[in-house]
């Protein structure tokens, strides 16, 4: 496996990073997941959007412009020569010393891309649907680490797996600091009731999600009234269907929230129509390399 840093290619065992980069010292930086499907990059402009975004908003340079980072993605898909893929690219603050301050950092901002492969949960939960639970780990506010910053610091997502973990399931729900609903701790949420589509809107303490805009835009496409809306557990609990969506999870169902069924307890139609319009997406759209 070749690892791009900073322009140049390295085995996965040479690939490495300064001590002193602030991305390991203090999650100083951004980063995104994308997904390639039989040589189609799904939503690259918009993933590369994104992390321009999360760039700007803590105030770090990148030091390509977006056209130069899609050329060196492609370029390490290449040298990879790989059909199906999972790109995490990651920017960050770059050497410093041992102080906080990013003005210290003065060479340039680290780029890393890695392509590989990635597998977040069994066939059976994608088929039979999973079983979540709230833990008391709530998600950022957005005045203390925006939650729509894609940034290095997952400290906040990943106390809250921990815990689902440690209680026996895969994935936690978070609500947000005023008990809203907001997101689980890499994926959106999505709920369906009476045929229309709810998630929480931005302000909730969610990610942006790339996936979460593409079901939003399917449904759009095939008149399925779709809310950005706020809800608390209740609104869950009483859901007909309920599914979770992200760049590496892509469309699970989810049956069962803290022991209560949700629906018949199974996957719903909505949801498997949706599924099944999004793998039909990836098939056709995409940056062909
Ligand atoms: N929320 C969080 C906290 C995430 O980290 C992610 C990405 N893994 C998502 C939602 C889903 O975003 P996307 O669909 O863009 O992958």
């Amino acid at each position: 496996m070749k690892i791009y840093i900073n322009g140049k290619f390295y085995q996965k065992s040479e690939a490495k990073i300064s001590v002193f980069d602030h991305g390991l010292l203090y999650g100083d930086g951004v980063f995104e997941g994308i997904r390639v499907y039989d040589r189609l990059i799904f939503k690259l402009r918009e993933h590369i959007d994104r992390l321009f975004e999360s760039a700007h908003a803590i105030m770090l340079d990148i030091p390509l412009n977006k056209e130069q980072l899609v050329k060196a993605t492609i370029q390490t898909l290449k040298e990879n020569n790989l059909n199906d893929a999972y790109i995490r690219m990651i920017v960050t603050r770059g050497e410093g010393d041992l102080g906080l301050d990013p003005r210290k950092c003065k060479g340039h901002a680290t780029i890393i891309i890695i392509t590989d492969k990635i597998v977040l949960y069994s066939k059976e939960l994608y088929k039979n649907g999973m079983e979540i639970i709230t833990v008391a780990t709530t998600r950022n506010s957005h005045e203390a680490l925006n939650p729509q910053m894609k940034c290095l610091n997952y400290l906040n997502n990943i106390m809250a797996k921990m815990e689902a973990v440690q209680l026996g399931y895969e994935e936690a729900l978070m609500l947000n600091d005023q008990g809203y609903v907001a997101e689980c701790t890499g994926d959106n949420i999505f709920i369906v009731s009476k045929g229309e589509l709810y998630t929480p809107p931005e302000i909730m303490g969610v990610l942006r999600g790339v996936t979460r805009d593409t079901v939003i835009e399917i449904a759009k496409k095939n008149k399925i009234p779709t809310h950005e809306h706020v809800f608390t557990r209740h609104e869950l609990y009483i859901a007909d269907e309920c599914f979770l969506t992200g760049t590496a999870a892509e469309i699970i169902p989810v049956v069962k929230v803290d022991g209560r069924s949700i629906g018949t307890g199974k996957p719903g139609k909505l949801t498997q129509a949706l599924t099944e319009k999004f793998r039909q997406l990836t098939k056709k759209e995409g940056a062909r390399y």
